[in-house]
């Protein structure tokens, strides 16, 4: 008999990663005020994470998490489905509902199982999905599991969309995009896409994961950035970046968040966020909306980064948000600058494919609300030192 297992045993590339010293994933990290994070006794420059608005260490949501965790307990143990529900989900609901200005939502427990919930769930046999080429693992892991037909069309091209849907026009079809695109930083063209999508009688979903308390007046996210809030059918965002905890909603009209609610397998079948989790949820948002400015503060600081990046001549590719890639090319190169940085200080995220095409690995660098001049000027130097070094620059 063949071995299921001979595919792992062959598998020798993180080790061989290790031994070169160049491996980058599953770091530990021993401490972090949310700016800096302590990694084998070294503080390193945070330029690697989601916490966008630097709310994860704010004190008033630590203390919600804390006051949370004396009221409820550790854990929720079950499903929101049957024993998982506690007041603060639907508080938090309802609160996100009204934040993105639709009629209801509903919390998953995390981002992932967002859209692979929603997708799965809405789109029957002989009916379509059409997604972006450049969103999110999430989006796609949903289409592999709907029983529908996924149909890609070219990244951010309204034109190539209209040339999907003009086949598929008698059909069902949900359109799919990303806010902000995860890796390349640039924002969806919404207005070109809701007109296509509006003119084939589709519906529309968008992924704000990276753009919730990013853009927008009130950081409400893309469609609000556009102006488009009535325009958009469901919008999805994840509790792991900007909101400072764990877990994911979408907002729609109430009939559709019922709907999936009763249906959605991987909400009904996966225990509810954690008590600290959905406190830090609600206390976020609440910041959020009395101190908007944050959102300036991270444009301002994004800016800063990548203007300054620029300057040196790092290539950036599109990027047009708090998202900044750094396009290096080659894997082992990458790793190499990777490391190069940390040692020096800085932390980033290496990303190689298939989270983007072949021959295109990168830096993803993202800044925090609360990082301060000299903490992106410390970083800077870093890059420029480490960028000459490797010919990059
Ligand atoms: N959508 C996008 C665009 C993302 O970047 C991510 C996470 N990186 C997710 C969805 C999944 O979110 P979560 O981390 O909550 O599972």
């Amino acid at each position: 008999m063949a071995d299921v297992l001979t595919k792992a045993i062959q598998y020798t590339d993180p080790q061989q990663a290790r031994e070169a010293g160049l491996y980058p994933y599953f770091v530990e990290i021993e401490e972090s005020t949310g700016n800096q994070i302590k990694i084998n006794g070294q503080w390193k420059i945070n330029l690697g994470s989601n916490n966008y608005l630097g709310l994860t260490h704010h004190p008033e949501v630590m203390k919600a998490a804390q006051e949370a965790i004396r009221k409820y307990g550790a854990g929720c143990t079950g499903s929101r489905f049957l024993n998982g529900t506690l007041d603060l989900h639907v508080q938090a609901e309802q609160a996100l509902a009204e934040f993105v200005h639709k009629p209801a939502a509903v919390i998953f427990p995390t981002g992932y199982q967002t859209n692979v919930g929603i997708i799965s769930t809405l789109v029957g046999p002989r009916e379509f999905v059409c997604i972006d080429k450049l969103v999110h693992a999430s989006i796609i892991d949903g289409c592999m599991q709907a029983r529908g037909t996924t149909i890609l069309f070219k990244h951010n091209d309204a034109r190539d969309l209209e040339r999907q849907l003009e086949k598929k026009k008698d059909s069902a079809v949900l359109v799919v995009v990303d806010g902000v695109y995860s890796m390349e930083g640039d924002i969806c063209r919404l207005p070109d896409i809701v007109d296509v999508c509006k003119k084939y009688g589709a519906r529309i979903m968008v992924d704000d994961a990276h753009a919730l308390g990013v853009l927008g007046e009130r950081g409400a996210g893309t469609a609000e950035h556009f102006g488009l809030t009535n325009k958009v059918d469901l919008i999805m965002a994840t509790f792991s970046k900007s909101l400072a905890s764990i877990g994911g909603f979408v907002a729609s009209d109430f009939e559709v968040i019922d709907y999936l609610k009763h249906k959605a397998r991987s909400l009904i079948f996966s225990a509810s966020i954690p008590p600290p989790a959905i406190a830090t949820v609600y206390k976020a948002l609440e910041i959020l909306k009395r101190e908007p400015d944050r959102i300036q503060r991270l444009w301002d600081n994004a800016t800063y980064l990548a203007d300054n990046l620029r300057k040196l001549n790092f290539n950036l590719g599109k990027t047009e948000s708090p998202v900044i890639p750094v396009i290096i090319g080659e894997d082992i190169k990458t790793f190499k600058v990777w490391r190069a940085l940390f040692d020096l200080g800085v932390y980033v995220n290496p990303v190689i494919a298939p989270a983007v095409p072949p021959g295109t690995a990168r830096l993803r660098v993202s800044c925090i609300a609360t990082h301060e001049k000299e903490e992106l000027d410390r970083a800077l130097e870093i890059f420029e030192t480490v960028g000459k070094k490797f010919k990059l620059i």
